[in-house]
């Protein structure tokens, strides 16, 4: 945004600062000055460099993106990085070609979905979701605590009831003497359950705003806390717990009323 991003960057980590650009080398073919995957004078492919997806869509790492221009700027790309292009004749260049391309869907893939938008940048902060569920498991056990990230609190009581009436639908379903009341409050749960699993795309959109301002300081050379990138990092994870969560209630009773 302005000349002062960069000198801020090691005080508040580069990972809410906007990639910088002025990193550009020279086309290895022509020596013109290019952009990061293919030189914008000659058409070359340029050999890949290891960036993350953001970095690699010229994009800050914000997660309000606008998915029309993601998807324009990957359909050019694709162009330009294809293996038939004629730009391409040697081997090598064929090589760059496909890691580039390669990376290019990947990238493309990775953040054209919230979600797993959402958890990529959450590694690259560092998280990884996994780790974090089984350090929550080992500190609830340690400390008899429950575990809150694995089971949402305000869904505790629900949970409880919802689980003993599976057992009992899941029995008669191997009985095969089904209840019909017992299915008709179990679709209740679901339908209940759905409306918070949807709900919960709209905390997300609230946390990403959080992240994004925190980006969107850095960039205009302000100074980001520490502690402020973590508040809104497991506000962020919180959400995404709590989404999985839901998401397998509801698998299981979708399960017993097939
Ligand atoms: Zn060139």
């Amino acid at each position: 945004m302005d000349q002062t991003s960069n000198k801020h960057e090691s005080a508040t980590g580069i990972l809410v600062s906007t990639p910088s650009r002025s990193t550009k080398t020279n086309c290895w073919s022509c020596g013109d000055m290019r952009a990061a995957h293919f030189c914008r004078q000659c058409g070359k492919v340029q050999p890949p460099a290891p960036v993350d997806y953001f970095t690699f869509f010229g994009l800050p790492y914000r997660l309000n993106l606008d998915p029309v221009k993601l998807e324009r700027e990957f359909y050019n790309l694709s162009r330009h990085l294809h293996p038939d292009i004629n730009a391409i004749s040697t081997p090598q260049e064929q090589e760059w070609s496909l890691q580039q391309s390669s990376s290019l869907n990947d990238a493309y893939r990775t953040l054209k979905d919230p979600i797993s938008r959402t958890e990529y940048l959450l590694r690259l902060q560092g998280v990884r979701m996994e780790e974090q569920s089984t350090a929550a498991t080992e500190d609830a056990r340690r400390t008899g605590k429950a575990k809150k990230q694995v089971v949402p609190p305000d869904l505790l009581e629900e949970v409880f009831e919802l689980n003993m009436q599976l057992e009992e639908a899941r029995m008669n379903k191997k009985m095969a003497e089904p209840d019909r009341s017992l299915e008709s409050e179990l679709r209740d749960t679901k339908k209940n359950l759905q409306t918070k699993y949807d709900r919960m795309m709209g905390d997300l959109h609230g946390a990403w705003n959080d992240w994004d301002a925190l980006v969107d300081l850095s960039d205009q050379g302000g100074n980001v806390l520490e502690e402020d990138r973590v508040t809104v990092r497991e506000k962020m994870l919180g959400v995404l717990n709590r989404r999985n969560y839901v998401r397998n209630l509801l698998r299981d009773i979708e399960e017993v009323l097939e």
